[in-house]
């Protein structure tokens, strides 16, 4: 698995630093808010798994999975819902908790998606931003690394399924994938 990595973007050390800011950060923009963090599947697991360890206020976490990419690296643009979000966000202040933003389709829709079941507020963090890929106008409430437009796996993200338990962030060797 190590051997198909061509170089290390983000150690694991970065991480832990960044997610305990972040997690500071939401901490206090949500004290007597009690949000509802809603992670995207399955890319956002670990990172929200660390998040709310970080956050040490009253939450509640849900997960949506919407699919993004047909196959390959690049995002299809086509956004279908996977598996629902189980609980009643009305009058909820919301924070969807995502991994990576690329083009920012999928977020777009999820924003969308989730915005027309009223709730008090949403709010994006994101790990990952890929910036100069941006094709829809997502606003970054919260942003952990900027990151140059390269494949990047590991911490909850995957190539084909596979990587998603290296605790580093990792550029995929380009000739594992056809982009
Ligand atoms: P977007 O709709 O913003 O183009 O794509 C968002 C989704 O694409 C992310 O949630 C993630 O699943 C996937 N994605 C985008 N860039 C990368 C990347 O560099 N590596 C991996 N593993 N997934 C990515």
């Amino acid at each position: 698995m190590e051997e198909d990595i061509d170089h290390i973007l983000i150690t694991e050390e970065q991480l832990r630093a960044k997610v305990r800011e972040l997690g500071t950060q939401l901490a206090v923009d949500y004290a007597d808010k009690m949000p509802i963090l809603i992670g995207a599947l399955n890319g956002a697991t670990l990172f929200m798994s660390d998040l709310i360890r970080a956050c040490r206020i009253p939450l509640s976490i849900d997960f949506i999975a919407v699919s993004s990419y047909a196959s390959g690296t690049r995002s299809s643009g086509v956004v279908r819902i996977l598996k629902d979000i189980d609980r009643n966000i009305e009058g909820r202040h919301v924070l969807v908790v995502e991994d990576i933003v690329d083009t920012g389709l999928t977020l777009s829709y999820l924003i969308e998606n989730l915005s027309a079941r009223k709730p008090a507020s949403i709010r994006i963090c994101a790990l990952l931003d890929k910036a100069e890929r941006r094709v829809a106008d997502v606003p970054l409430d919260y942003a952990g690394f900027r990151i140059p437009d390269e494949f990047v796996v590991g911490y909850g993200l995957d190539y084909n399924d596979l990587y998603r338990n290296l605790p580093y962030i990792g550029v995929l060797k380009p000739q594992l994938y056809r982009s």
